[in-house]
């Protein structure tokens, strides 16, 4: 098998720190969000870098996802595509693809800064993540089409998207999706943060045509409902339904919706019956909860990864599950290594 999950997103280095109270007090943060800073909190990453223990470590949604997939599947399987700057930061990130088996093909804009994202982590297991993204806004569509990246997209089965991609240039993004989804690749979406379909649901319902599989949190899935004026937006299996049901440009496959809800079962609906379908989160110690950031991430990659090995969606699910639950015993958005069977 040779790369067949293509992912796109912002490449972010993670700024991590613990009993992170105050500081969600200070930048008026809720515990558990992810949102992007304003000018107002722009110098949470000084004050971090100056005055707290920070643990640097590799982040980005998409790209924590290709590295949970990567430690799943045979070598050369994950490749993930994103832009950085030409600094130090770009380069731990390269250090943490090569270490777990992801090949990044980043667009790289000379004296730029690479993102970063500060992960404040408080009790009851919350994380809120506060993320400037630098250059990685400013991935240029031609790099897609570069002989280097193109094969890449051209020979993938599946192709996984940040929602995070359509606050920015979504254009870029729908034409993507559109392009795969008509060569009869697989094409994924994750909702990514609340505020996605809060702000951009204009974007998202252009690009959710193009869209075979849609991911998201309990969060995301509400916000959604709510910006589409659904009846009951914290109804689970009633909005993955809707999700389910919006207009698809191809009938097959037909379309998956998954809701994960962190320690509470997982929702999913195919639009193959509409029926839903609850699957059980296993409960994990108190003592095997190091943080649950990239949780999320952890989940796709391991649902990526059984799914483009032909298993089933029950299979696909826990797979799902599983490489979650050892992302949230790692600090940080990081696998077992040495590697387990999962
Ligand atoms: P996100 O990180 O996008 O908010 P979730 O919080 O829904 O995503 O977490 C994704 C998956 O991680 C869940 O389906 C579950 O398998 C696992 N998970 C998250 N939080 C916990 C927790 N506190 N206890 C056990 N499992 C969890
Ligand atoms: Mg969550
Ligand atoms: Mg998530």
């Amino acid at each position: 098998m040779s790369y067949s999950i293509f992912c796109v997103g912002h490449p972010l280095i993670d700024m991590q720190v613990r009993e992170a109270e105050d500081l969600l007090t200070k930048y008026k943060l809720k515990a558990n969000d992810a949102i992007l800073a304003d000018v107002e909190r722009e110098p949470i990453y000084e004050e971090l870098a100056r005055e707290r223990q920070v643990v640097f470590v590799a982040g980005g949604a998409a790209q924590n996802t290709a590295r949970g997939a990567a430690y799943i599947l045979p070598p050369n399987s994950v490749v993930f595509a994103g832009c950085v700057g030409d600094d130090d930061l770009a380069e731990q990130l390269r250090d943490a693809n090569r270490r777990e088996g992801v090949l990044d093909v980043y667009q790289v804009k000379q004296g730029q800064k690479t993102g970063a994202c500060a992960v404040l982590i408080s009790s009851g297991h919350n994380r809120s993540l506060v993320t400037t993204r630098r250059v990685s806004n400013d991935l240029d569509e031609e790099h897609f089409w570069s002989p280097t990246v193109a094969p890449l997209i051209n020979s993938a089965k599946v192709i996984y998207m940040e929602g995070y991609m359509l606050t920015h240039r979504a254009d870029i993004s729908i034409r993507l999706a559109k392009r795969v989804s008509s060569a009869g690749k697989i094409s994924v979406l994750n909702l990514s943060a609340p505020y996605i379909p809060r702000l951009y649901n204009a974007q998202i319902q252009e690009i959710a045509p193009y869209c075979d599989i849609i991911v998201s949190n309990e969060a995301e899935a509400e916000a959604w409902a709510v910006s589409n004026g659904h009846p009951e937006p914290t109804n689970m299996s009633v909005v993955a339904k809707a999700i389910a049901l919006l207009p698809k440009a191809n009938t097959i496959p037909p379309r998956i919706v998954v809701v994960t809800q962190g320690a509470l079962s997982t929702t999913v609906v195919s639009a193959d019956d509409f029926a839903p379908k609850i699957y059980p989160v296993q409960p994990l110690r108190e003592e095997e909860i190091v943080d649950t950031n990239a949780a999320g991430d952890a989940f796709a990659g391991g649902f990526l990864a059984a799914y483009v090995l032909e298993k089933n969606l029950d299979i696909c699910i826990e797979t799902g599950h599983r490489l979650a639950a050892m992302c949230i015993g790692q600090e940080g958005p990081r696998y077992k290594w040495p590697k387990v069977q999962v």
